[in-house]
């Protein structure tokens, strides 16, 4: 039961002293939430840890406690360390969506697994997962509750900010009750949800501004405009001075449009590697396309690589979607 998958997780870091805190490549909102969210619970055990990730934490997330203090594998600030007999991995629906951190992780390492995907395959020795919860951060609230942690303003922004950003600032179907009921607590901590909303859902960069505009001069549909696409190419990235988290939200102009069903973006990395972005607006589950394509997800929100010429993906994936219609 979740119950006990509960006390399974609080019982296994109980158990070890030392851990390595992990969630995915590229880092959203639920991600970094969810890594310095255990960190705090680690502090609060007097617990020794080290927080990671693959990739730069995205500047707008750097207002969260303790996020300046997660090293960033791709600056090099892993080189040289021991790895890690205890990991602690958030977010992340399989071990390898913590990428390159896996060269710091011990062959024989124990891993407690907290995640909310239903692609989740439940790796680890422990696999605390909830398909229906709407952010891991709802699962780490649940978990300070059950182990009857008292919570403070700052790690009540914290888990607030992974709720808000994972249901698009509870507005998808994922925002449920329960979500509602939590977000309720987590503002009577004193939490400034419409500061953190202005930020992190409706203030737009100047490159993120140029990057859209890009983006949609290269809209483009199929399936009696059911299906809708935009692409971003390195150069774009390059003219525009944009990174990576000036990609957040760019998916959802081809999924709003009205009539359409499944919305993507497709960002070629380099020449061979294309990242996709699926949403959908109405029944198709696209995580069941994203598998195709061994990425996963959610069922209205997914996403995978291709490693394909940009026109080849772009075309592979559409045929995907085509036939899921
Ligand atoms: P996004 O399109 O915002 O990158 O991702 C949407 C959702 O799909 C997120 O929940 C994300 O974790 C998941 N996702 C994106 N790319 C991949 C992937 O390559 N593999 C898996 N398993 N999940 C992915
Ligand atoms: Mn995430
Ligand atoms: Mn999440």
């Amino acid at each position: 039961s979740y119950a006990h998958d509960l006390d399974r997780a609080l019982t296994f870091i109980q158990k070890h002293d030392q851990f390595l805190v992990v969630a995915h490549v590229n880092p959203d909102g639920d991600a970094i939430s969810s890594t310095v969210a255990i960190g705090w619970l680690l502090s609060q055990w007097n617990k020794s840890f080290t927080m990671v990730n693959a990739n730069e934490v995205p500047s707008k997330l750097m207002f969260l406690s303790k996020a300046d203090e997660i090293l960033v594998a791709e600056q090099g600030h892993l080189k040289e360390r021991e790895p890690f007999q205890a990991v602690i991995c958030v977010d992340c629906a399989d071990y390898a969506r913590i990428g390159s951190i896996s060269d710091w992780v011990a062959p024989n390492a124990h891993i407690l697994n907290i995640d909310h995907h239903p692609t989740n395959d439940r790796y680890g020795d422990v696999a605390l997962i909830r398909e229906d919860a709407a952010a891991t951060a709802e699962i780490l609230f649940d978990l300070f509750d059950r182990g009857v942690i008292p919570l403070s303003n700052e790690i009540a922004t914290i888990l607030y900010t992974g709720l808000l950003t994972d249901t698009g600032g509870f507005r998808y179907s994922n925002t449920t009750p329960h979500v509602m009921e939590i977000a309720s607590k987590l503002l009577a901590y004193g939490v400034k949800g419409n500061v953190i909303a202005e930020r992190l859902l409706e203030a737009i960069s100047k490159p993120q501004m140029n990057l859209i505009q890009r983006g949609l001069s290269r809209l483009s549909y199929a399936s009696d405009e059911r299906i809708a696409w935009l692409y971003i190419t390195p150069e774009d990235m390059q003219q525009t001075g944009a990174s990576n988290e000036d990609l957040e939200g760019l998916v959802n102009y081809p999924r709003n449009i009205e009539g359409v069903e499944v919305g993507l973006l497709f960002k070629e990395v380099i020449p061979g590697r294309v990242k996709v972005s699926m949403r959908s607006a109405g029944d198709i589950n696209v995580a069941a396309i994203a598998q195709i394509f061994d990425g996963g997800g959610h069922v209205k929100a997914a996403g995978c690589t291709v490693h394909l010429p940009l026109e080849e993906a772009i075309q592979a994936v559409v045929e995907q979607v085509k036939q899921t219609l």
